[in-house]
């Protein structure tokens, strides 16, 4: 044990075994190692600031039902949305003011929006804010999508590979969506020159610290840009309701592991993770995380992108999102900043 963790600490690659070995060991003391390393490193690279994304959710119309998620396709009880252009528009606007200089559209695979919607909307969104990054994350399209919203001006691509093991892959998602599909999306997108972001759920059903390791094995060996990584929580009404959350120890160590196969990567203290405990986002920086991402999404539509249960900060306005964030991250010694917060290598 004691080696596999002197080659965590000297940035030496690890086999599966070896962080199935590590995730195995799991326990508060050794968290809190790990964590103390993953926090000097991250100081190494980002010092004590933290990038903010603006993220708007602009339609929760999905033609996916991956079993875990509150607004899959099967999903009753959802009232459907998508924003008009010139709401999303609106939205960019308020948090460029709020001092966001990425924004990320997210949504469901919405059939209604087009590839050529999703283009003229970078366009203009890059027009009125040429100094902002552009983040998508959309979804699975063909490479010609990926392409055009490229050239178009869109600079990032966030798609969790969700489980690097195919046989989990598919006890999550129905047999119409594929494993090799996703992975080579992403293996495109980082091709077409996106900055790229993967990343899994902690603790989805089914899921072991075999599955885990081979997730860090992909992330160590793909070497996205951003990882996203949150507990999985059950969403009413999913066939995974009734299925157990994932834990926060789980979720910040594995933050604190990523950070140090990674130094450099962006990665976000997801909602989930605020989620889960009050102050879960605090600790995830705490742990290694370099990144928040509040809700930009016009208020009247927050409690309906519910990916699940208790999602947090459906109520407030994006200026409460960002002067609340800006707090929590003082509190324990950290800077939010104003600036794209680009991968630089
Ligand atoms: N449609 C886009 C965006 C998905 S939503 C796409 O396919 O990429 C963003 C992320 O939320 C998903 O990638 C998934 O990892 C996460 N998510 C979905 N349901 C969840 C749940 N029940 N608990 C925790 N995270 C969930």
């Amino acid at each position: 044990m004691n080696s596999i963790l002197e080659k965590l600490y000297n940035g030496e690659k690890l086999t599966v075994e070896e962080f199935r070995t590590v995730l195995d060991a799991q326990t508060p003391e050794l968290a809190e190692e790990l964590a103390k390393r993953a926090d000097e490193v991250r100081r190494q690279h980002y010092g004590n600031t933290v990038f903010v994304r603006g993220l708007i959710e602009f339609t929760n119309i999905c033609r996916n039902n991956c079993l875990y998620c509150g607004i899959r396709r099967g999903q009753r009880d959802v009232e459907r949305y998508r924003l008009t252009e010139e709401e999303i528009l609106e939205c960019a606007d308020a948090g460029y003011e709020l001092g966001y200089r990425t924004i990320v559209l997210q949504g469901g695979e919405n059939p209604a929006v087009t590839q050529e919607f999703v283009e003229s909307l970078i366009r203009k969104i890059k027009n009125a804010h040429p100094d902002c990054a552009l983040t998508l994350s959309l979804g699975e399209w063909t490479r010609e999508a990926y392409e055009t919203w490229f050239k178009a001006g869109a600079d990032r691509y966030l798609l969790r590979h969700e489980t690097a093991d195919k046989e989990h892959y598919m006890k999550l998602h129905p047999a119409e969506m594929s494993f090799e599909h996703r992975m080579n999306c992403l293996k495109e997108l980082k091709e077409i020159g996106y900055q790229v972001g993967a990343g899994m759920m902690v603790g989805s059903p089914f899921q072991t610290t075999k599955e885990l390791a081979e997730d860090l094995f992909f992330i160590q060996e793909f070497r996205p840009h951003m990882v996203g990584l949150g507990p999985f929580i059950p969403a009413k009404g999913t066939p995974f309701e009734n299925e157990k959350a994932g834990t926060l120890e789980q979720t910040l160590f594995l933050l604190s592991i990523v950070r140090l196969i990674h130094p450099k990567v962006l990665l976000p203290a997801t909602t989930a993770l605020g989620t889960i405990h009050p102050r879960g986002r605090e600790m995830g920086i705490c742990a290694g995380a370099n990144v928040v991402m509040p809700n930009l999404s016009p208020r009247e539509v927050r409690d309906k992108y519910m990916l699940y249960d208790n999602k947090i900060c459906t109520g407030e306005a994006a200026t409460e999102c960002r002067s609340c964030l800006e707090r929590r991250m003082e509190s324990v010694g950290y800077k939010v900043v104003v600036s794209r917060g680009d991968y630089n290598d």
